[in-house]
């Protein structure tokens, strides 16, 4: 299917702040790729908190409309959040995931080690359900008999866990180990994580899945005891994949282990669209100086080929990264260099 595209039509929504300076940089190294994706065509698109303070809508309804018909996929950069709460302001990152149902977060987090072998590398993917756990948001506060009670709601169905789970297994078996961890808390919250990880570990025995991930091996950790493994050997996981709360707390954590935020990219996919987004933020302290990395932004871009299949592209992409990263004669200040947001572009696009 994705072979067979005339050409790949990708909505570019930069947002505010940073996300202004590297988008740009990411759609720059994708036109390098040449003939390895068809004919990229970029849709520019607006949304965040400019927008909103310009238009009064977060999310222009037009903006999601052509999404929806007129992209195959999408780069995201980042949205400034305002200090206090603003009536009628929500996030537009929100409201895309849900509007696309884009139901998974996918963040890969890696370690080049500038010296092969000198540290255990860190190669791991974390796969987060990113529809419901607590972050549905059903809160009611009550009084008691001894005052003030509050009460969320923690939602697990069978579908979304076997959607995620899916895609989870998807990944671990296209890659070298194919091992999938899963995490939950079911010693203590055995209806909920227990719906969880039993739906997530039946994926194999579904009759779609026909044997399709006889190679892919089952592990499970409980979710606290994963942190600790995480940041005393990260070395032991491959993919990991999680509720939406324990896996927005492990995918911060992992990004901990790899130095600058500048590094880290996501995406945010579905099962017919697929966002890229790097982790970071707008970050107001250095926006408009042209030193933010471009680099977590261009490896979206990576991973979201990847993800539809552009295998090819997506590696020469991680590749010329890597390559930078190593040599580390052209690097921004958030990796201790002195380099520009363009002179790290260019030296991408020099290896590409
Ligand atoms: P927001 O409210 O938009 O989340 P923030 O203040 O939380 O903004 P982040 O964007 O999350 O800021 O960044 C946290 C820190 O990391 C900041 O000091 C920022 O400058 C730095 N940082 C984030 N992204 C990058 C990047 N791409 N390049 C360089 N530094 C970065
Ligand atoms: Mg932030």
């Amino acid at each position: 299917s994705t072979a067979a595209r005339q050409s790949l039509r990708i909505g570019l929504i930069p947002a505010d702040g940073i996300g202004k300076e590297v988008i740009p940089a990411a759609k720059a190294a994708i036109l390098a790729l040449g003939s390895d994706i068809p004919k990229p065509q970029f849709i520019d698109l607006s949304a965040g908190w400019e927008t909103f303070t310009r238009t009064g809508v977060a999310l222009p309804q037009e903006t999601v409309d052509i999404l929806r018909q007129d992209c195959d996929c999408a780069l995201f950069g980042s949205v400034s959040s305002p200090s206090r709460k603003v009536v009628g302001y929500s996030s537009p990152i929100v409201a895309l995931r849900k509007e696309l149902d884009l139901y998974a977060n996918i963040r890969p987090v890696v370690s080049v080690a500038p010296v092969v072998g000198e540290k255990p590398s860190v190669d791991l993917i974390v796969v987060r359900e990113n529809t419901e756990c607590l972050y549905v948001k059903q809160e009611v506060q009550t009084v008691g008999e001894h005052g003030k009670e509050a009460r969320a709601t923690r939602l697990i169905t069978q579908r979304a866990s076997q959607r995620i789970g899916q895609m989870a297994f998807e990944l671990a078996n296209s890659r070298p180990r194919k091992l999938l961890t899963i995490i939950h808390k079911s010693n203590v919250l055995s209806i909920t994580d227990g719906l969880f990880r039993e739906t997530v570990r039946s994926v194999p025995t579904l009759p779609e899945a026909n044997g399709k991930y006889d190679q892919v091996t089952i592990s499970e950790q409980l979710v606290d005891s994963a942190v600790y493994r995480l940041f005393r050997e990260p070395e032991v996981f491959d993919v990991m994949v999680a509720p939406n709360l324990y896996g927005d707390i492990l995918s911060d954590a992992a990004a901990a282990l790899v130095g600058s935020l500048g590094l880290i990219p996501s995406i945010n996919a579905g099962d017919s669209f697929v966002m890229g987004e790097p982790v970071h933020g707008s970050a107001p302290d250095i926006e408009g100086k042209g030193i933010a990395n471009p680099i977590a932004s261009i490896r979206s871009a990576a991973l979201m080929l990847r993800h539809l299949g552009y295998t090819k592209g997506a590696d020469r992409l991680d590749t010329a990264v890597d390559q930078v990263i190593r040599e580390g004669k052209v690097l921004t200040p958030d990796l201790k260099g002195t380099s520009t947001t363009n002179e790290v572009l260019e030296a991408v696009l020099r290896i590409l």
